[in-house]
Formats: C-alpha cells, sequence, structure tokens
C-alpha cells in the first residue's frame, strides 16, 4: 500500500513513518523544506526505494497540497498530523489555529480533487479537543472522558486566549473541520480521528541539542532532569498519557482496520503522575540524584477523584495493547541524558 505523511519529521511522525516503512508501506513524507526531507533520508537510510518526499511550504495557502497528493500509482490513505505544538515557535494564537485548522481543510480538499482514489485519512487530533481544561481535575464521582466529550471553548476565546488555549483550540477546530468536511463533500474517503493525550517516549528523529526537544518531551526534560531535588514537584498538566510507539502502531492500525472508518478514537494508556515520573527517574538514573525533585516518593501527588480517560474503544477497535510506565520513561529517561551530553 502507499501512503501520504504530513509532519513525519517531529517527534511522532517519524516514529509512525517508522512503523509504516517496518510494515512495507511506501510512504511519501510531506515536510515544510527540503532541508527537513534531506534529514528523514538520513534517519532511514534502508528505506530508500520505499519512500520520497513533498514539500509544502505553507499548509495554509489555497492548493497547497494539490500537487503532493498526486501520485502514480495512487495513494491509498493519507495520514495529516503535521500542526503546531511548539510553544516557544508560536508568537500569537492565530500561528497556533491557522495552521491547524486551514492546513487540515486544505489537505482533504486536495484528497478529494486530485486523489480519487484515496480510501482513508486519519487525522491526529488530541485529547485538548476531549478534555474540559475549565472543570477541577478531582471530582466525585471521578469524571471519565470519551469519545463523546469536546472541550467546550469558542474559536473566540481561543484567539483571546493564552497560548495553550489556544493550542488546544487549534486541535478542536481542525477535527471539527475535519468531521465537518467529511459530512458536507462526501468524498470516497472515510476519516479515523485519534486521540491522544501527552504522547512521550524516546525520540526517533535527530535531536542534537536540548533546545530542539518537542514539546512534551520538553517539558519531561526542565521539570525532571534539569531541576533539582529539593524543586518542588511540578504539577501535571495533563497527567493521561500514551508512549509514541504505542500511538504509532495505533496510526497503522487506523489505516489496516477496516472498522475503524468513521470512527473517533481516544488513544490514552494511564493516568502518571508527576511523583510516578519522579519516583521512576531518581530509581533508574542515580546520576539524576540531585537534579530529579524528590517530592515524597511513593505517594500519589494527584488530586483525589482526579479524571480519567477512557481507552476501551482503542483496545476493542484497534486491539491495541501498552507497554509499561518503565519501559516509556527509562527509554526516554536516557535518551534525554544522551542529547544533554551531546549539547
Ligand atoms: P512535533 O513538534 O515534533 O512535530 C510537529 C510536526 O508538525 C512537525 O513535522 C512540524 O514541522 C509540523 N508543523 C508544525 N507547525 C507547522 C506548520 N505551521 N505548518 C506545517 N507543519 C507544521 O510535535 P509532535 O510530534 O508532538 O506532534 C505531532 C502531532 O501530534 C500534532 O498534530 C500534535 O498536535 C499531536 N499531539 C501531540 C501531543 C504530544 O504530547 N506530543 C499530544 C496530543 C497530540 P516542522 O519541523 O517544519 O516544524
Amino acid at each position: 500500500q502507499r501512503v501520504l505523511l504530513t509532519g513525519a519529521n517531529g517527534f511522532l511522525g517519524s516514529h509512525i513513518l517508522s512503523e509504516l516503512l517496518n510494515r512495507g508501506f511506501f510512504v511519501r513524507s510531506v515536510v515544510r523544506s527540503q532541508v527537513k526531507a534531506d534529514q528523514i533520508a538520513r534517519d532511514f537510510p534502508s528505506f530508500k526505494s520505499k519512500m520520497d518526499f513533498g514539500i509544502v511550504p505553507d499548509m495554509t495557502v489555497s492548493g497547497a497540497f494539490n500537487e503532493v497528493v498526486k501520485s502514480t500509482p495512487p495513494f491509498d490513505a493519507v495520514l495529516h498530523q503535521a500542526s503546531p505544538f511548539l510553544f516557544s515557535a508560536i508568537g500569537n494564537n492565530a500561528e497556533f489555529l491557522d495552521p491547524a485548522v486551514k492546513g487540515t481543510t486544505e489537505i482533504l480538499k486536495s484528497i478529494k480533487a486530485y486523489a480519487p482514489e484515496v480510501k482513508r485519512v486519519i487525522y491526529t487530533s488530541s485529547c485538548a479537543a476531549v478534555l474540559n481544561f475549565n472543570a477541577p481535575v478531582g471530582t466525585t464521582p471521578q469524571k471519565v472522558y470519551t469519545e463523546d466529550d469536546w472541550y467546550p471553548i469558542t474559536y473566540d476565546e481561543a484567539l483571546a486566549g493564552s497560548k495553550a488555549d489556544a493550542y488546544r483550540a487549534s486541535k478542536k477546530f481542525a477535527e471539527l473541520a475535519a468531521w465537518n468536511f467529511v459530512k458536507e463533500e462526501k468524498p470516497n474517503f472515510d476519516l479515523v480521528c485519534l486521540n491522544p493525550p501527552m504522547i512521550y517516549g524516546p525520540l526517533k528523529h535527530t535531536v542534537s541539542n536540548v533546545e530542539d526537544i518537542n514539546e512534551s518531551n520538553a517539558r519531561i526534560y526542565s521539570n525532571f532532569v534539569d531541576s533539582s531535588k529539593d524543586a518542588p514537584l511540578p504539577l501535571n498538566g495533563v497527567h493521561m498519557y500514551v508512549d509514541v510507539r504505542d500511538l504509532a502502531i495505533a496510526h497503522v492500525k487506523a489505516v489496516t482496520t477496516p472498522g475503524a472508518g468513521g470512527h473517533r478514537i481516544i488513544v490514552s494508556s494511564k493516568s502518571i503522575s508527576s511523583q510516578d515520573i519522579s519516583d521512576i527517574f531518581r530509581k533508574n538514573f542515580p546520576e539524576l540524584e540531585q537534579r530529579t525533585p524528590i517530592g515524597k516518593p511513593g505517594t500519589d501527588s494527584l488530586p483525589e477523584g482526579a479524571y480519567t480517560i477512557s481507552n476501551e474503544k482503542v483496545k476493542k477497535l484497534l486491539g491495541l495493547e501498552f507497554r509499561s510506565d518503565e519501559e516509556c520513561f527509562v527509554d526516554l529517561g536516557r535518551q534525554l541524558l544522551e542529547i544533554e551530553k551531546a549539547s
């Protein structure tokens, strides 16, 4: 099968690319510049004959994807997950919202017009589009979020709010745009939206400086590696997570599972508190003794009744299994220390 993948040079994108290539797919990686395409080619040297590249410098431009979706033989599926997430790269809220929403609409328009053989599109949304960030974290009874939930923020609130509001809303309105497109335009493809919470785990793309670590792992680096033993435990932002490798597998399963079409699917492993992460780092990395906050080892630092997110659907529909906290955070911690040393 031939597939097109946007954002293939990023943290999640490079894992999805790896998973697809290892399963025999031909993949066109769509990135913003030739330099980024060249780096992917260097990161995956043994798959030269199974990949090519498309360059889209600005996905908000009308018709931006018209050329890259054309292929002989044609693509069977498209995975769209390029979207701004690096907070330090964003100047104003529209820089989160525009590429997410317009980029999603543009790629769907191009597929409908120029790649009618595409049977499925997978959009990588987020639990940012699911959770209500205005609700208390802990409640009685405990809140269990499911695929029926949406973050009740408006577009105007997102434009006027914090950067975090804008990022979360960018995922909500891009996902909504995708569902609306399918409903109104009735294209030949069906849609699967995958909604992960925080994504953590080792990096597959080349990162040689701590400044270039992706947003979610950068927060782990600054809070748990580049910190101090006596620092207060960082507040958990979103305390639910998924390992990037499990999420990459979910993306491939979303391509290959016929019954997934038309579904919004949360891909969340479990809850992890700041204390849990500190405990794993302190147990496995003696060199972090003075640098990882101690907190109160072995206790639960989350508020009572902290919400959870159901993963029943992804287990049932895609048969997904999740690896352990230790595997995720030990592999990540080791790599963060390596990147730090090389910086
Ligand atoms: P990265 O920052 O590592 O990757 C983002 C990708 O999107 C890169 O390829 C980047 O390209 C591209 N991108 C960013 N801004 C733009 C833009 N304005 N125009 C075109 N392309 C752009 O982030 P992740 O791998 O973590 O994120 C991947 C996807 O997963 C995103 O859709 C994100 O919203 C979603 N997600 C991530 C979570 C996490 O915890 N990491 C949680 C939930 C969802 P370039 O290198 O050129 O900037």
